[in-house]
C-alpha cells in the first residue's frame, strides 16, 4: 500500500476518536499488587477499593469556637453556667447538666449532656456566666460521627489514580500503607543518525535529540516506571537488537521518527518482522503517521518524529493507553467551547491541533488565540501555551468570535 500522502484520498485517513478507541481496545492493564507507603503513594492507581476502618468523624465534635449547650435550655432565654472547657485532643470530661455550658473550640468532642454549639460570636459572657443571643437551630455545629464517611465503606475505589487530596482522604482514615497496581514499565528511544543529545557540539546536520527529554517528562508525569533506551542509529541490526531488548523489559515501548515515508527508517520493518504492526495514516495535523503495534505482548507505539508531532500524538492516543495500561480509566480531555481572538485560514482535511492560548478580552471573557507559528517542528509553540484549539476536519476560514473546542492541557505538557 502506498504511503504517498497526495496519491491516497483523504477519506482513507483514520478519524482521531476511531485511531483512539482502535488503540484502546488493543491495551489490557498490567497486573500485580504491590503495597506502598502513602509518602510514596502519589499517582499510583489503587489495585482494589478502600474501604475507610473508622468512622469519620470517628466522634461528634465542633465545628465553631463557642459554646457547647442544650439546646432545650435555649428557649428559655435565661443564662448558663459554664463549668468547663472542650479543647482538640483535651475533650471535657464530666456531664453538661440544665443550665449549663462548657467552652468548646473546633475539633473538640461534644461533650456528654451537650447537643448544640453556639459559636462565640453570639454570645456575651460575664466572669462564668453565659448569654446566648439570637436564634439557634437544635444540633447546630455538630459534626457528627460518620457524618463523613461510615466505617467500612469505600473511600476510594480500585482504579483510581491517588491525587494531592486523596493523599489526605486516606490520611484522614488513617491508611499508612495503599495498595496499588505495578507501575507500567514503559521503555522509549529516539531515532535517527541527525540525533545528538543536548550538551555535545552539534557537527554539520545534526540536530538535538528533544524528542526523548520530552518523553521522559510526559512519562514522568504519567507515574510509569521509565526505561531510556537511548538514540537508536538508522541501522537495520541495531534497531532489531535494541527493539527486541526494548520488549523484553517493558509492558509498552515508544519511540519517536523513522515511521514516516523516508527511506532510512528501520523500525516499522523490525516491529513488522519482530511481531506485527499497523501503520496508520491519521486525520490529525500535527502528526499524521503513527505506528501501532505489539512485540510479543509488549505495546509498541512508533510516534512522528517532528516535535511538536511527537507531542501531540503522545498525548491524543499514548497518554491514554498508558493511563489504561496502568490499571485507570482514561479521562476524556476537558472541552470548552471558546470564541476566537483573531481569524484562522488552514487548509482543510484533517482534524488540527494549534497550540493556543486562553485571555479575557476587555469585558472579562474568556477568549482563545493561537500561540504563534504552528509548524509541525515549532517547539515554541508551546511556550506561554496552555491549551490546544481543536478544529475539525472540514475547518477551513474561521472567523474571529466564532466558538472553537478548546482542550486546556491539564497536566501534560
Ligand atoms: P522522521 O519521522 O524520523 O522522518 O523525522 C521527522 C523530523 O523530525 C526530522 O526533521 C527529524 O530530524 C526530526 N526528529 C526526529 N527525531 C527527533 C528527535 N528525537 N528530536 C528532535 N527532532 C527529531
Ligand atoms: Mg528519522
Amino acid at each position: 500500500m502506498t504511503q504517498d500522502c497526495c496519491a491516497t484520498p483523504k477519506t482513507s485517513l483514520i478519524p482521531v476518536e476511531t485511531a483512539r478507541t482502535r488503540i484502546l481496545e488493543r491495551v489490557r492493564p498490567v497486573s500485580g499488587t504491590e503495597y506502598v507507603p502513602l509518602a510514596g503513594a502519589l499517582d499510583r492507581v489503587l489495585a482494589v477499593d478502600v474501604a475507610s476502618p473508622i468512622d469519620v468523624p470517628a466522634f461528634d465534635n465542633s465545628a465553631m469556637d463557642g459554646y457547647a449547650v442544650r439546646h432545650a435550655d435555649l428557649a428559655a432565654g435565661t443564662p448558663l453556667r459554664v463549668v468547663g472547657r472542650a479543647l482538640a485532643g483535651a475533650p471535657f470530661d464530666g456531664h453538661v447538666g440544665p443550665g449549663e455550658a462548657v467552652r468548646i473550640m473546633t475539633g473538640a468532642p461534644l461533650p456528654a449532656g451537650a447537643d448544640t454549639v453556639v459559636m462565640q460570636e453570639q454570645t456575651r459572657l460575664e466572669g462564668e456566666t453565659l448569654f446566648v443571643e439570637g436564634e439557634h437551630r437544635p444540633a447546630e455545629h455538630v459534626r457528627r460521627a460518620g457524618e463523613d464517611l461510615r466505617r467500612g465503606t469505600t473511600v476510594l475505589p480500585a482504579g483510581h489514580r491517588l491525587g494531592v487530596a486523596d493523599i489526605g482522604l486516606l490520611a484522614s482514615v488513617g491508611v499508612s500503607e495503599v495498595p496499588v497496581r505495578r507501575r507500567a514499565r514503559v521503555a522509549f528511544f529516539s531515532t535517527g543518525d541527525e540525533l545528538v543529545p543536548p550538551g555535545r557540539p552539534l557537527a554539520p546536520g545534526e540536530i538535538y535529540d528533544s524528542n526523548r527529554q520530552v518523553l521522559r517528562a510526559a512519562l514522568q508525569r504519567l507515574g510509569v516506571e521509565l526505561h531510556d533506551l537511548g538514540i537508536l542509529p538508522d541501522d537495520r541490526a541495531a534497531t532489531e537488537q535494541r527493539l527486541g531488548e526494548a520488549a523484553a523489559l517493558a509492558d509498552a515501548v515508544v519511540t519517536s521518527g523513522g515511521v514516516s515515508v523516508g527511506e532510512a527508517d528501520y523500525v516499522k520493518e523490525t516491529v513488522e518482522r519482530l511481531g506485527e504492526l499497523d501503520l496508520w495514516r491519521i486525520r490529525i495535523k500535527p502528526g499524521k503517521p503513527l505506528a501501532v503495534g505489539r512485540i510479543g505482548s509488549t505495546l509498541f507505539f512508533g510516534l512522528p518524529g517532528n516535535p511538536v508531532s511527537t507531542l501531540v500524538t503522545f498525548m491524543q492516543f499514548v497518554r491514554p493507553a498508558l493511563e489504561k495500561l496502568s490499571g485507570t480509566e482514561p479521562r476524556p480531555p476537558l472541552a470548552l467551547e471558546v470564541p476566537l481572538a483573531e481569524p484562522i485560514d488552514r487548509h482543510p482535511g484533517r482534524q488540527e491541533y494549534l497550540r493556543g492560548r486562553l485571555e479575557r478580552d476587555a469585558q472579562g471573557a474568556l477568549r482563545v488565540r493561537p500561540n504563534g507559528a504552528q509548524g509541525s517542528h515549532v517547539m515554541t509553540s508551546f511556550r506561554g501555551a496552555d491549551c490546544f484549539i481543536v478544529l475539525p476536519p472540514e475547518a477551513a476560514h474561521v472567523e474571529a468570535g466564532a466558538r472553537v473546542r478548546v482542550e486546556p492541557f491539564c497536566g501534560l505538557p
